[in-house]
């Protein structure tokens, strides 16, 4: 068999279909992964890394005092298994391999994954041949190209991106380890550093600072309206910025009519086409069209997989003169781009455009093949849709311009008006991705008069720098050799989950700023872009096998080291620090209630809340949802009524939820609840509000001395209010909890929400346990829920419900829990069943069950289930105890049991229905039959004997 490893799932198909020529595919499953064969070839999809290099054992404990952040530098580390099933199986299939071909990504990270494969590979089938196949996008000519000229893996170029995946993990952790232990930072919390994150953030935080310490400048321009047939034109003075506002003033009141036309000159000028696109310039392209770096390139990524684009991931500007531009056109003929690529067919420019770097690993980004908005969707074709134009723009001819530039005089003042127009759109016509703007002036003539309409000066100022966007901050970063082109999205995409950077355009938040500003002034090497880029050089060395991996790891260890002797010394002081500046990002603002602050706190195992500073003079606060529904943060909206910062929940991998203005957020979501209070009116309600109270619970809790002072009411009508509000707290404790009860009990399932349901069963009026432990199986199924969830949910509900119950009413725990293991759930049982049925159910002695049937009789108000026993006095009660015990066969427990049944002697015993007597003491009919049997002859002899 001849095994093909590709990068990812979708490839592993592709490659397939394209290599099977037509071939039927068979697609197998083992454990989920997907193998795709045809005639003696397979092919399998890897995700990625499947292995992980990790600290080997003891390093996970983060307050472990042997196990330092420092030691970290020098940690072993191993590599595991994350994607086992894959490994699994890539092993299997390897044992029976006679030929194996690594396909993954033709970059540096694709060859690590590819030695990855060959590590597995290798330790399980020594001798198999392995070869690699190199190409730049999954198209039929490149395949067959690439799988008839493999060549052996580039284990250069996989050391390379080892080494960098080692030297990440090491400045990663052992930094991020020592600034959160530090800041006492943990769980959610972390402060995370890295080697190419810190100088990025440090970036960000120094426009900010330059942006805060800008000065704004007065400057003063002039500008005036003219008319030609027509048509307003508006010309500038020549002068440009006047710093001086007197300057500007003279030169604005000697500009006198007429406008006369001094000079024209006319030109053209080359508008040269685009070069072809890198991973940078696409990025940035692509953000102009509204798509985030991260998006861009994981719509790009899904192109490429697809075989419609090439590679995304490249540095090279430059067509190689391998790549079949012809080709190309040719294929995407077929696309809604048609008339374009005929246009571009026609008009082809000699030589390709061409950018300023060429490599020799992958060409530039360039469509593949033919794709329509029907077979990939909105965004994924508006990106195709730039690839496409921009190859046509690259073969198409430069623009030409006729530019203008006229001068005119007024009042010894000098002015002057530019124009352009495009005589030749050139590449225009298949790009309409630029901004190149036509200004057409009519024609003028030297020596012309014109009229002036208005002067105007205008005051100005001059303004800060700007933030940086997204791909501005990538350019930045690939001038400062920061990063790679496979990395540079995810790092600024991590700076924004870590919540350190936040907007668009992106500014530092206090955190963020906390940090970089701590280590700036203990550890700079860290936010320098000057280590980082040393690495990168590093790694180009090791690449060309000028150096060793170890050397380079070495070398960054050393370098970390020295950053520690300065980090271990300020430790005190940095933790402080970050502690002292970062407690501020989670104030929100005023408390209504006492003017207090208002901030964020989480708590120990996931919970979080809004709390006052006045805390415990004021116990204002406003509960929020748990944190693994999302770690709440403070964000930069503010509320316009109650002058408070917005809160919201992030959690990672899913979208971030809204809170909003955490006080708006109290009060419209207690609204409902509290007009469940009989007693309340709009009138109240207001009244309410105003004294800072929000809650159902918060009335429930007051005195009605204070309640009737702040709401100014009565003190019977406060009491009433108490009461009320009381009792709606427990209807919404209990709704709270059916809510929670249906929801442990619904296993999530594709197509059907347990909120859907909940609705439902609301609208049948089920909102509680009761309701539920009280409804049939006909009303659950209606509601959507399965016929084997209902029974067993029913179930659960009689039991839950009624254990409550019977907790309520006075059963212990332990002696509940018998009951409800035998079945008896439902309070009625206990007076509707013999007691001594009871007793044998639950194995419980029967004073104690007569007692529990007592409680629950007595609060369910039905006559009590047992004989009516007399009471009888201690020394009788001990006679006929006594008296029964002579008889043969009868025991200390038969008495007991007797005494239920309201026998409490020999003659009464003997004189009561064997039956009956049975039945509410549970000894079988024949023994008591036994018993009387017993009694009467006993009696019977002492009739004789007398
Ligand atoms: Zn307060
Ligand atoms: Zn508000």
């Amino acid at each position: 068999m001849h095994l093909i490893v590709a990068e990812k799932n979708i490839s592993a198909r592709r490659i397939a279909e394209i290599l099977g020529h037509g071939k039927r595919i068979v697609e197998n499953k083992d454990a989920g992964v997907s193998t795709y064969s045809f005639g003696e070839t397979t092919t399998v999809g890897l995700r990625g890394h499947v292995v992980e290099i990790d600290f080997v054992e003891g390093y996970s404990n983060w307050r472990s005092a042997e196990y330092t952040p420092r030691s970290l530098i020098d940690a072993k580390t191993i590599k595991i298994p994350t994607e086992k099933k894959i490994v699994s199986l890539l092993q299997k299939l390897a044992r029976k391999a006679e030929r194996i071909t690594i396909a993954t990504d033709f970059d540096t990270e694709g060859e690590l994954i590819g030695k990855e494969a060959y590590e597995l590979v290798r330790a399980v089938n020594p001798k198999v041949i392995i070869d690699r196949a190199r190409f730049s996008a999954i198209t039929s000519q490149e395949l067959t190209h690439a799988f008839s000229h493999t060549t052996d893996l580039d284990f250069a170029l996989a050391a390379a991106g080892e080494a960098r995946q080692s030297i990440d993990l090491m400045w990663g952790a052992s930094l991020t380890r020592f600034i959160s232990l530090a800041a006492r930072r943990g769980g959610q919390n972390i402060l995370s550093v890295g080697r190419v994150q810190s100088p990025t953030l440090t970036m960000i935080v120094d426009r900010e600072k330059a942006i805060e310490a800008f000065v704004p400048e007065k400057y003063w321009q002039i500008s005036l309206d003219t008319e030609k047939s027509g048509e307003l034109i508006e010309v500038r003075h020549t002068h440009g910025r006047f710093h001086e506002k007197p300057a500007a003033q003279l030169a604005n009141d000697r500009t006198k009519n007429p406008l006369v036309v001094t000079d024209v000159k006319s030109g053209t000028k080359q508008d040269r086409a685009p070069s072809p696109f890198d991973t940078t310039s696409y990025i940035v392209a692509a953000a102009h069209m509204g798509f985030s770096a991260a998006n861009a390139m994981r719509i790009a990524e899904d192109l490429y997989m697809n075989g419609y684009i090439s590679y995304p991931r490249t540095d090279n500007t430059v067509y190689p003169p391998s790549l079949n531009l012809d080709g190309i056109l040719k294929d995407i003929r077929n696309s809604p781009f048609k008339k374009d690529v005929e246009w571009t067919m026609a008009n082809r420019r000699a030589v390709p455009t061409r950018g300023k770097k060429s490599s020799t690993d992958h060409p530039p980004i360039h469509p593949a093949g033919p794709a329509t908005r029907e077979a990939i969707g909105d965004d994924a074709f508006r990106i195709y849709e730039l690839v496409v134009r921009r190859f046509l723009a690259t073969l198409s001819p430069d623009a030409l311009w006729k530019t203008l530039k006229i001068l005119f005089v007024a009042g010894g003042e000098e002015y002057t008006a530019t124009g352009g127009q495009l005589i030749e759109p050139g590449w225009h016509v298949v790009y309409p991705f630029s901004e190149a703007k036509e200004r057409i002036l009519p024609e003028f003539v030297v020596g012309e008069h014109l009229p002036i309409k208005k002067v105007t000066l205008d005051e100005k100022e001059t303004q800060p720098p700007a933030r940086f966007t997204q791909s501005k901050l990538i350019q930045m970063m690939e001038e400062l050799g920061l990063g790679t082109k496979s990395t540079r999205h995810e790092v600024i995409a991590k700076l924004v989950s870590r919540k350190y950077v936040e907007g668009t355009p992106l500014r530092p938040t206090l955190v963020g700023r906390a940090v970089i500003e701590s280590l700036e002034q203990h550890a700079d090497m860290i936010t320098k872009p000057d280590m980082t880029q040393t690495l990168e050089s590093h790694m180009q060395q090791i690449k060309e096998s000028n150096r060793t991996r170890e050397d380079v790891i070495k070398e960054s260890q050393k370098m970390l080291h020295q950053a520690f002797d300065q980090l271990e010394a300020n430790e005190l002081v940095i933790g402080e620090d970050i502690r002292g500046r970062t407690a501020e990002e989670m104030n929100l603002g005023k408390c209504p209630v006492c003017g207090g602050t208002i901030a964020i706190k989480h708590m120990r195992g996931n919970s979080q809340f809004i709390g006052c500073s006045q805390y415990p003079t004021c116990s204002f606060n406003i509960g929020l949802p748990n944190a693994q529904w999302g770690f709440a943060v403070r964000t930069d909206d503010i509320c316009e009524k109650h002058k408070l910062n917005s809160v919201r929940l992030v959690r990672k991998g899913a979208r971030p939820w809204d809170i909003g203005c955490p006080l708006c957020h109290q009060i419209n979501s207690n609204k409902e609840s509290l007009a469940e209070i009989p007693s309340m009116n709009d009138k109240l309600a207001a009244k309410i509000l105003a004294q800072h109270i929000y809650t159902v619970a918060e009335i429930a809790r007051s005195t009605h001395e204070t309640l009737a002072k702040r709401l100014d009411l009565p003190l019977d009508a406060a009491q009433k209010l108490i009461t009320d509000a009381g009792s709606v707290l427990d209807k919404l404790r209990r709704r709270s909890e059916c809510r929670k009860f249906m929801r442990e009990r619904l296993i999530p399932r594709k197509g059907r929400s347990s909120a859907k349901i909940l609705t439902t069963l609301k609208e049948m009026g089920i909102t509680e346990l009761s309701g539920l432990a009280h409804t049939d199986a006909e009303t659950l199924k209606k509601a959507g829920i399965s016929d084997v969830e209902t029974e067993q949910i029913l179930t659960e509900a009689k039991i839950t419900y009624y254990g409550q119950k019977l907790k309520e009413i006075g059963i212990p725990a332990v002696s509940l829990k018998k009951y409800l293991a035998a079945g008896i759930t439902d309070p009625e049982m206990f007076c509707n069943r013999p007691t001594a049925t009871l007793c044998k159910l639950t194995g419980m002695s029967a004073a104690t069950v007569q007692r529990h049937v007592d409680l629950v009789c007595t609060f369910l108000n039905k006559p009590l289930n047992k004989p009516a026993v007399k009471k009888i006095p201690k020394a009788s009660a001990q006679k006929g105890k006594k008296e029964l015990l002579a008889i043969k066969g009868v025991t200390d427990a038969m008495i007991e049991k007797l005494s239920l049944a309201g026998i409490t002697n020999t003659s009464n015993l003997l004189s009561a229905d064997a039956e009956t007597v049975a039945r509410n003491s549970g000894i079988a009919t024949v023994k008591i039959k036994e018993l009387q049997a017993a009694i009467q002859k006993k009696k019977d002899t002492a009739i004789i004997q007398i």
